[in-house]
């Protein structure tokens, strides 16, 4: 038999890829799928912003970028950093790659040795503990439990680290669940990480635009300026300016672990596409209220599907406050069986029957590290999420 590399043995693929694998080979036969499973913007790219990616070309911005980041690039990172955060960034301490993913591989590829713990809060981003994994890294998950907000609370923080705890991961506003910490509750936080001096924390801020009902999302590293020199504070341009097919993400951090992050991108991909980068400057320059428009739009489908989840009998949906998913649980349903002969027993049963049955594709929350729940993406049509809402309902009333 051929051999692979041990760091793959017994890693699954990502599960919201796999249902969007299942979504697309269903729609191939002809099937009615809407697929809520990725996290995807439904708007284009701002039409300024593949200007600037245009002119750039013309312009001969075609050659090998530095490792880093194009100079424009990092000044409108760091004017962003301070505009946006309140966060002082010099040019060592920042870094463009290739989308937040790659932040995220470079950071763990570049701190983790086998054995060594990433404190990842429930439910997460798939993809933290999968590259942690990657590296010899332990993933440990904090539950942040739906009467709590979905937020992480620091008594459950403090339980979870260990000395061997390497990294603390933060995601707010969250990837699934839509909850926003405020700075008082990211204290709280910086207070426990303050007692362990060798943790590293990265925040995910990507979705720090996508918030509603006048929610504000803060940053770690302007809440606790002295830990600063532990944080990663990750963006990108994907989801707030509807360009995930660039691939542009970013880091600011401590110069140290953004130069070591930059010895492992050298290796790997060397800079990230010049032309992508400039659409990124002009992104992160451009007007404002594009984002908002965005947002508005976000919040009020996030309205509407969460009215219609209530109304299924058997489902149950908080309100999320920031990002552009839906959360519902399925406790309710489980232990019964749908029109199509499929025995719920978990909330990956769920999603594959309504799948199969119904061509409504959503991701389990047991993917995301917390079940029984279901993830809807609500970056797609108002047609499309009324017509999901009414097929979900139609196979839970149906549920025998
Ligand atoms: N962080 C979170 C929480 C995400 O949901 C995603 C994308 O799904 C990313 C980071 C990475 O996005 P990208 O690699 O497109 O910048």
């Amino acid at each position: 038999a051929r051999s692979f590399a041990r760091r793959l043995e017994g890693l699954p693929a990502p599960a919201t890829i796999e249902m969007a694998r299942r979504a697309r080979a269903l729609r191939a036969e002809g099937k009615p799928v809407i697929s809520l499973a990725l996290g995807e913007p439904d708007f284009p790219t701002p039409p300024a912003v593949v200007e600037a990616a245009h002119a750039a070309a013309l312009a001969g911005q075609t050659k090998y970028p530095p490792v880093d980041g194009t100079p424009a690039l990092k000044a409108a990172i760091a004017r962003k950093f301070v505009r946006e955060n309140g966060l002082e960034y010099a040019p060592d301490e920042i870094m463009v790659s290739n989308g937040g993913k790659q932040v995220i591989f470079n950071a763990f590829m570049a701190t983790l040795n086998p054995g060594d713990e990433v404190v990842v809060p429930a439910p997460y981003w798939v993809s933290y503990p999968l590259i942690a994994r990657m590296f010899g890294g332990v993933p440990v998950t904090v539950l942040c439990r739906e009467e709590d907000g979905f937020k992480l609370k620091a008594e459950a923080l403090a339980a979870a680290l260990t000395p061997k705890s390497r990294w603390l991961v933060l995601n707010f506003p969250n990837n699934p669940t839509g909850a926003v910490m405020t700075a008082q509750e990211l204290e709280a936080i910086a207070e426990i990480v303050r007692q362990y001096p060798d943790l590293w924390v990265l925040s995910d801020e990507i979705y720090e635009h996508l918030v509603f009902d006048g929610v504000r999302s803060a940053s770690l590293a302007a809440v606790a300026p002295d830990l600063k020199d532990r944080i990663i504070t990750l963006n990108g341009v994907s989801k707030a300016y509807a360009m995930t097919g660039w691939r542009v993400g970013f880091a600011g951090g401590p110069k140290d672990l953004i130069a070591a992050m930059r010895g492992v991108q050298g290796n790997a991909t060397s800079g990230i596409c010049t032309i992508a980068q400039a659409a990124a400057a002009a992104a992160l320059d451009g007007p404002a209220d594009l984002v908002q428009e965005m947002a508005t739009t976000y919040g009020r489908r996030r309205q509407m599907v969460v009215d219609a989840l209530r109304r299924i009998p058997g489902l149950t949906c908080a309100m999320p406050e920031g990002a552009f998913y839906a959360y519902p649980g399925v406790a309710g349903c489980l232990g019964r069986t749908s029109a199509g002969g499929a025995r719920l027993e978990t909330d990956h049963d769920f999603a594959l029957a309504l799948l199969e049955e119904e061509y409504v594709a959503a991701v389990p929350g047991s993917a995301f590290g917390q079940s029984p729940y279901l993830r809807l993406s609500c970056a797609t049509s108002d047609a499309d999420l009324m017509e999901a809402c009414q097929r979900l309902e139609r196979f839970v009333s149906n549920l025998r």
